[in-house]
């Protein structure tokens, strides 16, 4: 595979990926590194050291002429950006730090990738816990926050490499190729970055690119869309939520063979369900264990912030789910249970429709709204004759929750909103919840 060399590199964007990846091609390159916004001093002195050069700028199109051999786009950054549409017209390849570091991979490993419209994280967090289980020498990257240029050095022939990947990722992949892909389902989000629904399709299907029949399709049979997306890839395909791996009495089987009861799973709800299913598919490739997948199963209480279980206590059981940014994920949450729930709702403004959620609060007793809209919430609540209490932040809340809740029912923070109007990410609303508690 090639390698870059003595090339000229443009680097757009710096985070955790541009860093990473400048670090990894430093020696052998010529690299300018630019970002609209100021850096971590140490990480920015050391890749001086290294030669990089590094430009805050605003406008970084004017530093791009046609010299340079490749771009290296930060996944985040939109195709539209005036420097790649500048690029393009050069005919300089856009590429990104994923693929950047796939070239420098060694030859006999397998390569997982697992991506989606949902559950990304959680599948690919299952997958890892329990290869490791097994002893097997895993490697875990991606969009699950270790860029791939980190671990590279790491891995040997032999191992197993388990990426997340999104789909602003594999945008601008090339020859990247996986031995194992799993697309967990596609549904329309992200659109805002893509043109259209027809090009965010045609991008997740880059999971299966260069793949023919030696190589492993795990798809979901009950999402449609990604059926038929996927009706021409040459790969090996493998069902989940069909004939290769279901649910049948309260169980799931993987090739008819009964692994695991539902009710000794800690995960809840049916996307959970589906999660486990597409994780289980890509472990029967390398053996698959029922005493190992259930101790995982079993223990396994969540990636955090995802419907995460945090705690029993006085028979009331807490979740947080601060990643729920938006109705739906709050609508995913309350299919999970069937018992009286206590929900927090509520953050930041930004027109979402809490009407979305009507038709879904049959165990919902009481809501509690914090944030910049608590009072849509409060109204919204009325209108569905469900008791509501409305306070500014959560603390306040928790302190209503302490005295109402009961033996028996759950506690669930599932905002369907963004945290920005009190915190700076959902990470930090999810940490003051459980500290809370
Ligand atoms: P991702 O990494 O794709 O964002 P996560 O595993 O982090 O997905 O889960 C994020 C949220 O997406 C969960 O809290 C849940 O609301 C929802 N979710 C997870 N898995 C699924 C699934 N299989 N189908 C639908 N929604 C899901």
């Amino acid at each position: 595979m090639t390698m870059y060399h003595k090339n000229k590199i443009f680097i757009l964007g710096m985070a955790k990926s541009g860093y990473e990846c400048a670090k990894l091609l430093a020696d052998d390159n010529e690299i300018l590194l630019t970002d609209s916004k100021e850096q971590d001093q140490n990480h920015k002195q050391e890749l001086q050291d290294r030669n990089v050069n590094i430009i805050i700028t605003d406008n970084p199109e004017s530093l791009l002429d046609e010299t340079y051999d490749v771009i290296i786009k930060n996944p985040g950054i939109n195709m539209k950006h005036p420097v790649i549409q500048k690029a393009l017209q050069l005919n300089i390849p856009v590429v990104n730090e994923m693929e950047v570091a796939y070239h420098y991979l060694p030859k006999n490993i397998t390569i997982i990738g697992i991506t989606g419209s949902n559950g990304k994280t959680t599948t690919t967090t299952l997958i890892y816990e329990i290869l490791k289980k097994k002893n097997l020498k895993v490697h875990l990257g991606g969009n699950i926050g270790y860029p791939l240029s980190s671990i590279v050095k790491d891995i040997n022939e032999g191992d197993i490499l388990l990426l997340e990947i999104s789909d602003h990722q594999l945008l601008n992949m090339h020859d990247f190729k996986t031995n194992i892909s799993v697309l967990t389902n596609i549904c329309p989000t992200h659109l805002d970055f893509h043109n259209s629904y027809e090009d965010y399709k045609k991008t997740k299907k880059k999971i299966f690119a260069h793949h023919n029949e030696k190589d492993l399709a795990i798809l979901n049979e009950g999402d449609i869309e990604s059926l038929n997306e996927t009706k021409d890839i040459l790969s090996n395909k493998r069902f989940f939520k069909g004939k290769d791996c279901y649910i049948k009495d309260d169980a799931i089987f993987v090739d008819e063979e009964k692994i695991i009861k539902l009710s000794d799973i800690k995960l809840k709800g049916n996307h959970n369900y589906e999660n486990i299913m597409a994780c289980l598919l890509v472990v029967k490739e390398f053996g698959l264990n029922r005493k190992e997948v259930y101790e995982i199963l079993h223990e396994f209480g969540g990636v955090e912030h995802r419907l995460e279980f945090v705690k029993e206590e006085n028979g009331v059981i807490y979740y947080n789910d601060s990643k729920s940014t938006n109705p739906v994920s709050t609508i995913t949450a309350l299919k999970s249970f069937e018992s009286p729930i206590l929900l927090i709702l509520g953050g930041f403004e930004r027109n979402q429709d809490f009407y979305d959620l009507k038709n879904h609060l049959e165990y919902v007793k009481h809501i509690y709204a914090i944030g910049e809209t608590r009072d849509r919430i409060a109204s919204f609540a009325s209108d569905c004759k469900i008791a509501c209490t409305k306070r500014e932040t959560l603390s306040e809340a928790m302190k209503e929750i302490k005295k109402d809740a009961t033996k028996g029912c759950i506690v669930l923070l599932s905002p369907a909103s963004a945290s920005w109007d009190q915190y700076d990410k959902f990470e930090s609303r999810g940490e003051e919840f459980k500290r809370l508690i």
